[in-house]
């Protein structure tokens, strides 16, 4: 349930409004905009009639919402969520990129890769250590060792890193290392995971499941904001469908879809979705044309023989024409790619 404040409300009449939410025993959400302060009563609300809080000095209206997603949804928050994370922002009129390989595998893989995708424009540095392997018996990742490899590459290029968080247990060992959590395809619907993540004020790049709908994708979301924290990217990865000539079947209808739904950012990722290089560059234009906020591409000095998604990994020299092609219709969107900070300088 949503209590939309009078503009010219009073702070002690915003703080009545909350103590008579908390009297009910629902948790309370604060959204303070530019234009209204939205008072957000979350809990089980069905049978709660709306003229308790009606009544109450400066309330303008209640609405209830609708959606099964509360916190996630436009209507409790209107405005696009934007926030910075290390020296990028994510959301509103910047489309940012993060690229980086699909495994961290070696100092000079991580450190190429981060060098090349910095000067072409990225905005992160992306590369699992715990993979989710189909296969028991295929590469499984560097574990900690690739967190400091690539701990070493923020260093030197200043790019944040994004990194896959495959289990709970995992949890401090990547607060110690990483800038941005991603949640995998595979751990979408893992709610003992979103509710960890949900207690941290890490950002979060979620991606959706194989077979997740876009509503399953929104509570999923719902998951990491009812435990506090804010800063959920959402990521389309292509989901399953009858079609095998690619990896999967990119849902750009996902893009619009879930920018109507929610204020959360939305990211696309063309590798994971089509599964071949040769696809990435188009899906990735297309993705930004249908009003994605950003995207995550796999990159890698040497594609063949990287050990893991190497058939859909670009070479640096590929991603940087991407990068130009992506900017471009940017533009045309009225967006621009965010800007790339200078390399630091070691003393
Ligand atoms: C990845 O980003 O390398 C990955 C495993 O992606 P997804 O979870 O979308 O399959
Ligand atoms: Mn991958």
């Amino acid at each position: 349930m949503m209590i939309i404040m009078k503009s010219n409300a009073t702070p002690q009449e915003v703080e009545h409004v909350i103590e008579h939410i908390k009297d009910a025993g629902l948790s309370v959400h604060l959204s303070q905009g530019v234009e209204a302060t939205i008072i957000g009563a979350i809990g089980e609300t069905h049978d709660l009639p709306t003229d308790q809080f009606e009544v109450l000095d400066g309330v303008e209206m209640v609405q209830r919402i609708t959606q099964p997603y509360k916190l996630a949804s436009r209507q409790f928050h209107p405005e696009n969520s934007i926030f910075p994370l290390d020296g990028f922002t994510v959301g509103g009129e910047v489309i940012s990129i993060i690229a980086g390989p699909c495994a961290v595998e070696s100092r000079s893989q991580i450190i190429d890769t981060a060098y090349a995708i910095k000067e072409a424009g990225a905005s992160a540095l992306r590369g699992g250590v715990f993979k989710p392997r189909t296969s028991p018996y295929a590469f499984q990742g560097l574990g900690e060792e690739g967190l400091e490899l690539l701990a070493e590459a923020r260093d030197l290029t200043g790019l944040p890193i994004v990194v896959e968080i495959m289990s709970q247990v995992q949890i401090d060992l990547m607060l110690k290392y990483v800038d941005v959590l991603q949640v995998g395809a595979r751990n979408m619907q893992n709610f003992n995971l979103l509710q960890v993540i949900g207690e941290t004020q890490m950002p979060v790049l979620l991606k959706r499941g194989l077979s997740a709908s876009i509503e399953e994708l929104l509570m999923s979301a719902e998951y990491i904001l009812a435990g506090g924290n804010n800063q959920v990217i959402l990521c389309e990865r292509g989901i399953r469908t009858f079609e095998t000539t690619t990896r999967n079947t990119t849902d750009i209808n996902a893009i619009p879809v879930l920018k109507n739904l929610t204020h959360l950012p939305v990211f696309l990722d063309p590798s994971h979705s089509t599964g071949h290089f040769d696809y990435v560059a188009a899906i990735a234009r297309a993705a930004v044309a249908a009003g994605a906020d950003g995207l995550i591409v796999e990159v890698h000095p040497d594609p063949v023989h990287a050990l893991s998604d190497g058939r859909q990994s670009l070479k640096p020299e590929k991603f940087a024409a991407m990068v130009k092609q992506v900017g471009q219709i940017a533009e045309v969107m009225g967006h621009r790619l965010a800007s790339v900070s200078p390399f630091p300088v070691h003393g």
